[in-house]
């Protein structure tokens, strides 16, 4: 197998020093395993924080050890009775080409008509995310207001888009005037604003002239700022991700604004619940697989990949993921 294993902890960005690329020989699967040729990787905000020693809710990789992924892959041999050479699955095969899994860490891609690369977007971890955060937490309504930063992201995009569904107004947050364009325009959400804009805050306050009810928490910095003074009486924020701040190196020399959030939480009635996905796979994976299936099907939650061709092009693209040079869910054909 080629693969990319962590070669140091990145200080900040990572650079191509962070990655470094090896072949190795892979062995045969033991009782239970399953080798598999990946045909997709998923390259994923999360890993950001893997290549860190911090304290996490998931281990850092070791140094050396190849970079954790869930990708898209074909079994070649199967030492596991659930699975057959040729089938397809969705497992945690890594930075790599090929790999040995466990098959309790696989799960056979559901025949539903989308291509296979659904299962690590709309159909996977990010939609899912989207879904169980959505009913669990954010439990928007018709008639309310719901704003989302990295929107035309798989996680964003896919909770604008159940609000829509809902009977709710969405309002995305996202980077650059293509991005904004494409909320509205492709995927119906009822306004988009460019976090890049030197007006930001008023343009956010005028989206919302009812208010914020749902703030879906993904990237943190200013738009949590331009959002705080605009959320409504009992508004829910799941804390879903703060990727505007994954490659910070410390705290920022910025005024203590912990006082005002803490006062808008109570003078409000806020919830503020922050969530790992995981915690909600039993109870909600097979109700997502269905119900999402089903709106994408009917054309009301579309979705958009970003695939990079090449395993060797793993660390650029996940450098600009940070960065927001994705345009929707961003993936390695390899
Ligand atoms: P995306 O594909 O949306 O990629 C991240 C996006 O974040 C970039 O494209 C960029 O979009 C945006 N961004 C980066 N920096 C900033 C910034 N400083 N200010 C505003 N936006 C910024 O990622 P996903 O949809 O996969 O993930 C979205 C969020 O959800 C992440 O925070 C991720 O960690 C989190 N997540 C959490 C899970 C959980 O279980 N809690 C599970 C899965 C994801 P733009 O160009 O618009 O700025």
């Amino acid at each position: 197998t080629t693969r990319i294993v962590l070669a140091e902890r990145p200080e900040g960005t990572p650079t191509a020093s962070t990655f470094r690329t090896e072949t190795a020989e892979l062995p045969a699967p033991a009782d239970g395993q399953l080798l598999v040729r990946n045909r997709y990787i998923s390259l994923d905000p999360y890993m950001r924080g893997r290549m860190s020693a911090a304290k996490s809710y998931a281990k850092p990789t070791p140094l050396g050890e190849v970079l954790p992924a869930e990708t898209v892959a074909e079994v070649v041999e199967s030492g596991h009775p659930d699975f057959a050479a040729g089938q397809l699955v969705a497992t945690y095969g890594g930075w790599q080409s090929a790999a040995v899994v466990p098959g309790k860490m696989a799960r056979r891609i559901a025949d539903n008509g989308l291509p296979e690369s659904t299962a690590l977007g709309v159909l996977g971890m990010p939609g899912f995310t989207a879904y169980a955060g959505m009913a669990e937490i954010g439990r928007i309504q018709a008639g309310e207001t719901l704003v989302v930063a990295a929107a035309a992201g798989p996680v964003g995009s896919a909770v604008g888009q159940l609000a829509k569904a809902a009977g709710a107004r969405a309002v995305g947050v996202a980077g650059g005037a293509e991005k904004c364009a494409y909320l509205v325009d492709e995927l119906g959400f009822d306004a988009a604003v460019d976090h890049r804009s030197a007006d930001f805050a008023d343009r956010l306050k005028s989206a919302c002239r009812d208010g914020i009810d749902v703030y879906w928490e993904n990237v943190g910095g200013k738009v949590l700022e331009a959002v705080l003074p605009l959320l409504n009486l009992y508004g829910r924020m799941p804390v879903c991700g703060m990727v505007a701040q994954y490659n910070a190196t410390g705290v920022p020399e910025v005024p203590d604004r912990l006082p005002g959030f803490m006062r808008a939480v109570l003078n409000q009635s806020l919830t503020v619940r922050g969530f790992i996905q995981t915690e909600f796979r039993a109870k909600h994976w097979d109700g997502f697989q269905q119900d999402m299936a089903r709106l994408v099907a009917e054309g009301r939650m579309k979705y958009r990949e970003d695939v990079v061709e090449g395993l060797e092009n793993a660390p650029e693209a996940f450098i600009g993921l940070l960065e927001g040079r994705n345009f929707g869910k961003l993936l390695i054909k390899v």
